[in-house]
């Protein structure tokens, strides 16, 4: 009954059946195919064991497609640079433009030159290498190392609170969303959102490529900050990227950027994922710090619908051991904090939002109740998780397999496959209420709270029962 999805990172770690079926049973409820470093062949591979596999236990799966976006990335360098503080390193922003430096490398942005000037500071890897822009021309950024570090090839650059003038999409990411589109991925992440446009952009394509896959905005910079609002109003959800967020902004504002976006998620109805570095030295070592388990409560007491793991399940060494990690510290959390307060504030803007309330506020009052909801496309169940009962799951049902699936990133929402008659709403809720009792999700003399607007086809009737398993 833990609320908080667990979203993990396929890797070489976690490719194989076994593996892969070991964290579904621990608890892993979206899976992540992180397209900046898999091949075609491979996100193939592997989606078709996770759909096996989820098969298998029953239990839904949602399959999120990262796609990668049009980051900016060095060239290559023959050998590792051992860089120290004062060294010279210059951006080539031609290809074609020959070094004029010792360590000189190219970058995939053309624009570079456009977008700094002299005094911008460049973060190279994350910011583990620092560099302070001396010269810069429309063909060449000329710099001075500010913090030493080794220096390999194809390296990620972030320009901290520069906007740049990327496009949404790269020539890689059109390939990838076809191959997304072909597999029926149910979430595509879009890196380094900025704008509204390349939401609507990417959902449109999505649309005409007859897929219903919906599009998670990854907030990954300054510019997406001051977009903030547009940008969760525009997507299905927003993924909290801190791995670039903590590069782009001043690492002391972390906390308070994610605390800022869980809120204007919380107001607007869209998911938010909270990701990277929820359990890093986990990669390596079999238990987590105390620090971050203090982190996975921060997001659990903010609401948040799913914390993501990266490296951890893609390289690391306790990939399935992160997620039991994950499933004990959360579900511990939920137990003594109920949901509630970040969701109290939000607009209740039509009457299904306000049926929606009614139906939670009885559940809230009524001690050990579940909520039952059947909806046709999705969009009842997922204002349900978005305005956060107090303790009561949500117990989704739904004809369409893709909408089950996309409900899986709902904090709360546990969704099953189930056809509706037409005309007999009463035979649904039995065979819903059989399902419950098949799975010890519910026991006689529950109190249940069922809420639908799928029952009655034809007349679309927003409807609250209230009665007893
Ligand atoms: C991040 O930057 O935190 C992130 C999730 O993005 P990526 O893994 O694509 O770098």
């Amino acid at each position: 009954m833990r609320k908080t999805k667990i979203l993990c990172t396929l890797g070489p770690a976690t490719e194989s059946p076994e593996v892969i079926a070991e964290l579904i049973a621990k608890g892993a409820d979206v899976m992540r195919l992180n397209m900046s470093h898999a091949s075609h062949d491979w996100v193939r591979m592997v989606y078709a064991r996770v759909r096996e596999a989820a098969a298998a236990t029953k239990r839904e799966i949602a399959v999120l497609m990262d796609l990668t976006g049009p980051s900016i990335r060095t060239g290559d360098v023959e050998q590792p640079w051992q860089l120290q503080v004062g060294d010279v390193v210059e951006f080539r922003c031609r290809p074609e433009a020959s070094p004029s430096t010792p360590y000189s490398v190219t970058v995939n942005y053309p624009d570079l030159g456009k977008d700094l000037k002299a005094g911008d500071v460049i973060m190279v890897d994350g910011g583990m290498i620092q560099i302070k822009a001396t010269e810069v021309t429309q063909k060449h950024v000329t710099g001075t190392v500010l913090t030493k570090g080794e220096m390999k090839s194809r390296r990620h650059i972030n320009l901290p609170g520069i906007p740049v003038r990327l496009p949404p999409l790269t020539q890689k990411d059109y390939a990838d969303l076809d191959l997304g589109v072909e597999l029926g991925v149910d979430y595509f992440a879009l890196s380094f959102a900025r704008e509204p446009g390349h939401i609507q952009h990417l959902q449109l394509l999505i649309e005409q490529k007859r897929s219903k896959a919906r599009v998670i905005a990854k907030i990954e910079n300054k510019q997406a900050l001051d977009n903030i609002d547009a940008l969760v109003e525009s997507s299905g959800g927003i993924m909290i990227a801190r791995g670039d967020l903590g590069s782009e902004m001043p690492i002391e504002d972390l906390p308070l950027i994610q605390r800022q976006i869980v809120e204007r998620c919380s107001y607007h109805g869209r998911k938010v994922i909270v990701a990277t570095q929820m359990l890093e030295s986990m990669i390596e070592n079999p238990v987590p710090t105390r620090a971050e388990v203090t982190d996975i409560f921060n997001a659990v007491i903010e609401q948040v619908d799913c914390v993501m793991l990266s490296g951890e399940t893609s390289v690391g060494r306790y990939a399935t051991k992160c997620v039991e990690v994950l499933h004990t510290v959360i579900s511990r959390i939920e137990k003594k904090y109920p949901s509630g307060r970040f969701a109290s504030d939000a607009p209740l803007k039509t009457n299904k939002h306000k049926t929606v309330k009614a139906a939670i506020a009885l559940a809230n009052s009524i001690e050990g109740s579940k909520l039952l909801v059947f909806t046709l496309r999705g969009v009842m169940a997922h204002l349900l998780a978005h305005q956060r009962p107090e303790f009561a799951p949500i117990f989704a049902f739904t004809p369409n397999l893709h909408v089950s699936r996309t409900l899986v990133t709902a904090r709360g929402v546990h969704p099953f496959v189930l056809s509706f008659e037409e005309g007999n709403p009463e035979k649904s809720i039995r065979e819903a209420l059989d399902i419950l009792r098949r799975d010890n999700f519910i026991k006689p003399g529950d109190p249940l709270v069922i809420l639908s607007d799928a029952l009655y086809d034809g007349v679309n009737v927003d409807a609250i029962l209230l009665r007893e398993a």
